[in-house]
């Protein structure tokens, strides 16, 4: 029987869950998703997790528990750099030692750590690591390793078509599923992925005519539709069309890191910053809207850099939303729609 491995739906899945479902899969083994989050996921993480844990955390110790009785082992890695200006929160970094001491009968833990500050390999030998765990050979391990990594692309290009992260991976699993029963070839997918990049575009274009909103903050509170109480619908349903830092280019993102005075010294907190300032630069949104997480440090520094640089550049309307597992829907929906209804007046557009 393959191996279970059990992968958290919650913090750098978002990021991340292609290229290591991939990984996982090409050892031959089987990988199993947490569900989407629930109130009882919510609650689980809760009675797990400190208290002055944010609610991405608890959200995650709960994502956890989820999948105990269900897997053989358990991905948690220790995300410590993805790039050389910054390391992750310290949440992140601190991850596999807070579940190992807070969540009960779980099965081992898979912990590698990623710091591509360890040098070009390091994240290669990361994963060589793992596939020891595993029983893996090396060069099956790097042949693996090789195709999560191009997955991975694949996934960012479509991220950067304006598809939402749970489209492009279900898209991608369909042309795995289809590679793997030899209706298409390595060729097809790449074409399948271009085409479906460019009706993404075309469709977002589209939207475009109407009022259109950044909404920025980190991807575990953007993508996780409970945890923002169903923002990205509530704005769909209100005629908004809506960019996210994922829909900017990494490289692009990066050629804004000029703009900032100082480097933060969080990952995820730059590239908020640098894809709002690459929003401003071309002139794309009407207004900005900034999910934060209730008790997270770093963001106490974006939502005041945020509101400034949005009054610098000719005074964009800026919407703070502070999210805990306290918020409700009826809160959410009636702040979007207050917001939306000033941004219609202010450009006089009738949606
Ligand atoms: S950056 Fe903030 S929201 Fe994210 S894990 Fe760290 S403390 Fe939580």
């Amino acid at each position: 029987m393959a191996i279970r491995i059990g992968i958290p739906r919650a913090l750098a899945y978002y990021s991340f869950y292609p290229q290591w479902k991939t990984f996982f899969e090409e050892l031959g083994a089987e990988v199993i998703l947490s569900p989407l989050t629930n109130k009882h996921i919510v609650n689980e993480g809760i009675r797990d997790t400190v208290t002055d844990a944010c609610i991405p955390i608890k959200v995650y110790h709960g994502h956890v528990a989820s999948l105990a009785g269900k897997v053989d082992y358990i991905f948690v890695p220790r995300i410590v750099g993805l790039d050389h200006d910054a390391t992750l929160c310290p949440k992140f970094l601190g991850l596999p030692d807070m579940i190992k001491s807070s969540v009960k009968g779980i099965p081992p833990l898979l912990t590698p750590r990623f710091d591509v500050r360890d040098g070009r390999f390091a994240p290669a030998k990361a994963w060589m690591k793992v596939a020891e765990v595993l029983g893996a050979g090396y060069r099956h391990a790097l042949l693996a390793y090789r195709k999560s990594v191009k997955v991975k692309q694949y996934y960012e290009e479509l991220l950067t078509s304006r598809m939402l992260p749970e489209e492009a991976v279900s898209l991608l699993d369909k042309l795995a599923a289809s590679v793997k029963g030899e209706k298409k070839t390595p060729s097809d997918v790449k074409s399948s992925i271009a085409s479906a990049k460019s009706s993404s575009a075309r469709s977002s274009e589209l939207q475009n005519s109407n009022i259109c909103l950044a909404v920025v903050g980190y991807p575990y509170m953007i993508y996780d539709e409970f945890i923002n109480c169903g923002l990205l619908d509530t704005l769909k349903r209100l005629g908004v069309s809506i960019l996210t830092p994922e829909m900017v280019p990494a490289k692009a993102r990066q050629a804004q890191a000029k703009k900032q005075p100082k480097y933060l010294f969080w990952y995820y907190s730059n590239q908020v910053i640098r894809s709002v300032y690459y929003f401003f630069q071309e002139n794309m949104v009407d207004g900005v809207i900034h999910l934060t997480a209730f008790a997270c440090g770093p963001d106490a520094m974006v939502d005041k850099l945020l509101e400034l640089d949005c009054q610098k550049h000719g005074r964009i309307p800026y919407l703070s939303l502070c999210l805990d597992e306290h918020t409700g829907r009826a809160g959410i929906l009636t702040r979007l729609e207050a917001f939306t209804d000033m941004l219609v007046r202010k450009r006089g557009v009738r949606q």
